[in-house]
């Protein structure tokens, strides 16, 4: 372009498309608008197609849409929100606004990529876009024949040499002032504080004490991860800004986990089919259990295997579970019981307020074995030994299973193995106030190597 086409161009009305890229610090789509016209129009569209109002994750996003759009309101702009269906509106959009180029920030997901072909062919406009929630795009990385990373270990060293993509920094611009139909009002009350600066608070905390991670990241009692997955989820904050606000020495162990999620990104981009079917097709012949009793107690917590209900119920309260605990419930689930993964993985994405199609299925992959570099099929978590090891006193579970809560530390995790005195002394009655097992574990475990074995056709 020559500098009068620039300067047109400057002149000119830039458009920028939100989806869950909900700051306006460090996001490229942003950047690049604010950067490259004098006004710009802030533009998210609720799909009734996907937005079911009322649920957790729903509201969630009804309170990070306000606190973006006060964020712009700061700046003299507002939100613009429409409803309906996002080729038809954001044509619309940018043709009433008068804008040059419409901006956005990419997802991964095989249904959004579906709607952005979708918007790209209604839009009349050039279009700029980029992944501002990963740090490194996806296809960016390439083994040597040129093919997605499908092993964490190559991906993640390649992940760390290579150089960041500049990404436009924001300037200040006239931003549009129209709420359009404006925000609808949650039905509940935020769970976690909404927006960027809440996000940012809660990176400053927690980068006073990322040194402690490595021994701390297994411990729910301890409860002292990040808890910046809803951040990420919703862009309030992006991945490379955390990565800047860490001290360098002693963060290797947290970015390393910045990695894996820009490696199941990578994953789902590459392998639309992992969404719904197992990486290595022979697992999509896995005889799965048809039992809904049993997914039923998984779902409300009532396995009798405590370390699993204490998880399920925090998830269920707060929309979130500790990451070791969502590997012993999810473990639970497919080994233990033998249901198939996509039941729980459907299950979690509606209550994570961080759920995220490529971080679910890829971590539910590699729970059951079936996914890119996942634990081996044959690895089956035994919840007690898990319970005992990282939650050794039982704070966890007593804090979500409160009917176990005057068990000592040496019976919480097995409460069926207690003798019925000390079961009597702490007001636990098996099968009346709390369930006892659902499956004996050896035994499930060793149901769960026949139904792999076979699949894999070997002879049980
Ligand atoms: P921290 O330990 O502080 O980690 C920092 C960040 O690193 C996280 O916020 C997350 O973005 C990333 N991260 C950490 N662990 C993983 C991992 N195993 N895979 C990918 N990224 C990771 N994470 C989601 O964001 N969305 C999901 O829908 C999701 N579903 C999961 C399902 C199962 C069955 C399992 C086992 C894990 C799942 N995770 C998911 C990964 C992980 O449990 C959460 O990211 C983590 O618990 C969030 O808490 P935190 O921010 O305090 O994590």
């Amino acid at each position: 372009m020559n500098s009068n086409q620039d300067r047109q161009k400057a002149e000119t009305t830039g458009l920028v498309w939100f989806r869950r890229d909900l700051r306006l610090r460090d996001n490229p789509a942003w950047g690049a608008a604010t950067s490259q016209h004098v006004r710009v129009v802030a533009l998210f569209v609720l799909d009734p197609k996907l937005f079911r109002a009322g649920t957790p994750r729903s509201d969630h996003l009804l309170h990070q849409l306000s606190s973006l759009d006060q964020s712009l309101a700061e700046r003299g702009g507002r939100l613009l929100v429409r409803q309906g269906d996002p080729a038809r509106l954001i044509a619309s959009e940018a043709a009433d606004s008068n804008s040059a180029t419409v901006y956005w920030n990419r997802d991964v997901s095989p249904s959004s990529q579906r709607r952005d072909a979708a918007v790209e062919a209604a839009l009349p406009l050039p279009v700029q876009t980029w992944y501002g929630s990963l740090v490194h795009p996806p296809g960016r990385l390439t083994t040597q024949t040129g093919d997605a990373y499908r092993v964490f270990t190559p991906f993640y060293h390649r992940w760390l040499q290579t150089d960041w993509d500049h990404w436009p920094e924001p300037r200040l611009v006239d931003i549009a002032a129209d709420p359009g139909e404006g925000i609808p009002e949650p039905e509940t009350a935020a769970r976690y504080e909404p927006g960027e600066s809440a996000a940012l608070r809660r990176l400053d905390d927690f980068a006073n004490r990322v040194g402690g991670y490595p021994e701390a990241r297994d411990r729910p009692d301890w409860d002292l991860t990040s808890r910046l997955s809803i951040d990420l989820k919703y862009g309030t904050v992006s991945p490379r800004t955390v990565i800047s606000a860490l001290p360098s020495e002693s963060s290797d162990a947290f970015v390393r986990q910045l990695a894996w999620r820009d490696f199941y990104a990578q994953i789902l981009h590459a392998f639309p089919h992992t969404l719904d079917r197992s990486m290595r097709s022979e697992y999509d012949k896995i005889q799965w259990r048809d039992d809904p009793d049993g997914f039923e107690a998984w779902r409300k917590g009532e396995t009798g295997y405590p370390i699993v209900d204490a998880g399920m119920r925090q998830l269920a309260a707060e929309g979130w579970m500790h990451n070791r605990v969502r590997m012993i419930a999810a473990s639970f689930l497919v080994k233990d019981l033998l249901i198939d993964w996509r039941l729980g993985e459907e299950y979690f994405r509606h209550l994570l307020l961080d759920g995220d199609v490529a971080q679910n299925v890829g971590n539910w992959q590699w729970i059951a074995g079936t996914g890119a570099d996942a634990a081996p099929y044959f690895r089956v978590f035994n919840p007690v030994t898990q319970s005992r090891k990282f939650d050794p006193d039982g704070y966890y579970i007593r804090r979500w299973v409160p009917e176990l809560e005057n068990l000592d530390a040496s019976d919480i995790h097995s409460p069926w193995t207690a003798s019925p005195l000390d079961l009597v002394a702490a007001g636990v009655s098996l099968n009346d106030n709390y369930p006892g097992p659902i499956v004996d574990h050896s035994l499930a475990r060793q149901r769960t190597l026949d139904a792999y074995g076979r699949a894999r056709g070997e002879a049980s």
